[in-house]
């Protein structure tokens, strides 16, 4: 059997379901995929083949004894290397964590064994989910599918290339600033960040405790609802997680979707930055939801220019605080530093674990922690979130969803932005809002089909919160029927 890499979900399972194949078969077939396609892409980390097999025969003995095998059974998924599976190497793309291996499941791991995905390996990352690009992993960066000399993203790169790939069927990433989804408009898959409290953060490396959020990549908009269907819920575990109800994620309707009215922000649109690739992507996009009948409203959101400056202010804070339970020794032993005292041992470690950018942030948040600057930097900057928020709120009374880039650009060049942070962080102009306002978002290829010449380019489209169903209908429509299919 040869690996189909152009299928979704639901193509696939249909298939499995008919018994057209053995799950054993599939994921067999994927895996020789896998290992000639990823020696120029390196999604991966680390492959977990011969769980993934034995999991596989248990799903077609389910299928063979009539057995409900779960809403992703037999499903290859693949996960950022940022959150826990017990076993597992769980490295966060960091060298400090190198040999960490993880002894518990994340919530998001157990729930989706519950639902009977197959765990295919964990994707690479930007350290700590520190980036966007992937350039900034301890072990090298992934490559764009697309064109292999350009960046597929980041934080979640990994993530986002293999489904890009047809490396899995869908995966899973985090998004504090943009990490799912502008990967997903840079490599042509669709991602969704849910709503903050959503999709519970127990056995995920933290990042920005405030921000973080677990999400779906998938080559298509119910794939990706499906995948939420199976991790969203209440967590003991984590107790900014909530109840949710996703029994309805699935039930489309293209009716009450173009009754939706589509706010756009002016800042967005009139603002700089914007390449000629996504302003073109974009306006195709609005127009095919015009010509569909939607209404498009303009809004304003008038503290938006300050969100970068915010979250990198709020980030950094919660990161130094998050990261300091890295010292070399808990977790992973780094090679032994001469030493002469305790505090020379962690300072020696931090420095040879952490890389550039990790530091940096390091170093940012525990000044704009520090007594004497706290109340200029940190307090402000949580004032400005709050008033960042209020602006999506106030947006809300007259639109239902909002509409905007994923990205300012296409996928770039491998290395272009490494030496210069601030182009970097300005990769998530359009997704940091969302993140300090808790909002779900999801990113949409404008296109369907996209190719070395033709880079993908995706849209933006915000709900309210607890509005998932409305941007997943609003996207499936878009996909279905207004879409070149
Ligand atoms: N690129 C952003 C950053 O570097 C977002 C990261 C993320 O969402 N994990 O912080």
């Amino acid at each position: 059997m040869q690996w189909n890499p152009n299928q979704t979900i639901s193509e696939y399972r249909e298939q499995l379901l008919e018994k057209k194949f053995s799950a054993h078969d599939a994921i067999q077939a994927l895996y020789d995929y896998i290992e000639q396609r990823d020696q120029t892409v390196h999604a991966f980390l680390y492959t977990t083949k011969a769980q993934a097999l034995a999991d596989a025969k248990q799903i077609d003995t389910r299928i063979q004894e009539g057995k409900d095998i779960g809403i992703l059974g037999g499903v290859p998924i693949a996960i950022k290397d940022n959150m826990l599976i017990q076993g597992t190497p769980t490295t966060a793309g960091s060298r400090i964590l190198e040999s960490y291996v993880a002894t518990y499941d994340a919530t998001v791991i157990k729930k989706l064994k519950e639902a009977g995905a197959i765990i295919v390996g964990k994707t690479n990352l930007d350290e700590f989910a520190m980036g966007s690009s992937t350039e900034t992993s301890a072990f090298g960066p992934t490559k764009n599918p697309y064109d292999e000399t350009k960046v597929p993203g980041g934080s979640s790169g990994g993530s986002a290339s293999a489904v890009a790939a047809g490396m899995a069927l869908g995966a899973l990433g985090s998004d504090t600033g943009g990490s799912i989804r502008q990967p997903s408009a840079l490599c042509g898959v669709v991602g969704l960040k849910p709503t903050y409290g959503a999709v519970s953060r127990y056995g995920i490396i933290a990042l920005a405790s405030s921000l973080d959020q677990v999400g779906p990549f998938a080559r298509s908009v119910a794939d990706a609802a499906r995948l939420l269907q199976a991790i969203a819920g209440k967590d003991s575990y984590d107790a900014t997680s909530s109840e949710y109800d996703t029994s309805k994620l699935l039930a489309f309707d293209t009716k009450k979707a173009r009754k939706t009215v589509i706010g756009i922000p002016k800042e967005f649109i009139e603002g700089k930055g914007m390449s000629v690739e996504v302003k073109e992507g974009i306006e195709k996009a609005l127009d095919r939801f015009k010509k569909a009948g939607y209404q498009i409203k303009s809004v304003s959101l008038p503290h938006v220019s300050y969100a970068v400056a915010t979250y990198y202010i709020v980030l950094p804070a919660e990161a130094s605080a998050n990261l300091g339970r890295y010292d070399g020794m808990r977790y992973s032993a780094l090679p032994h530093v001469n030493r002469s005292s305790l505090q020379e041992v962690y300072n020696k470690t931090r420095g040879i674990g952490f890389g550039d950018e990790v530091r940096r942030r390091i170093l940012l948040g525990m000044f704009v922690l520090s007594s004497g600057y706290y109340d200029a930097y940190y307090t402000k900057a949580q004032k400005m979130r709050r008033l960042i928020q209020q602006d999506f709120y106030h947006a809300f009374k007259e639109v239902d969803i909002i509409f905007s880039p994923t990205s300012p650009s296409t996928a770039f060049t491998l290395g272009e932005k490494t030496q210069d942070p601030l182009a970097m962080y300005l990769e998530d102009m359009y997704t940091i809002p969302v993140n300090l306002a808790g909002l779900p978002a999801i990113s949409i290829p404008v296109e369907k089909e996209y190719s070395k010449e033709h880079l993908p380019t995706g849209f933006q489209l915000i709900g309210k919160p607890w509005g998932e169903y409305d941007i997943l209908n609003v996207g499936n429509d878009y996909e279905i029927n207004l879409r070149n299919r």
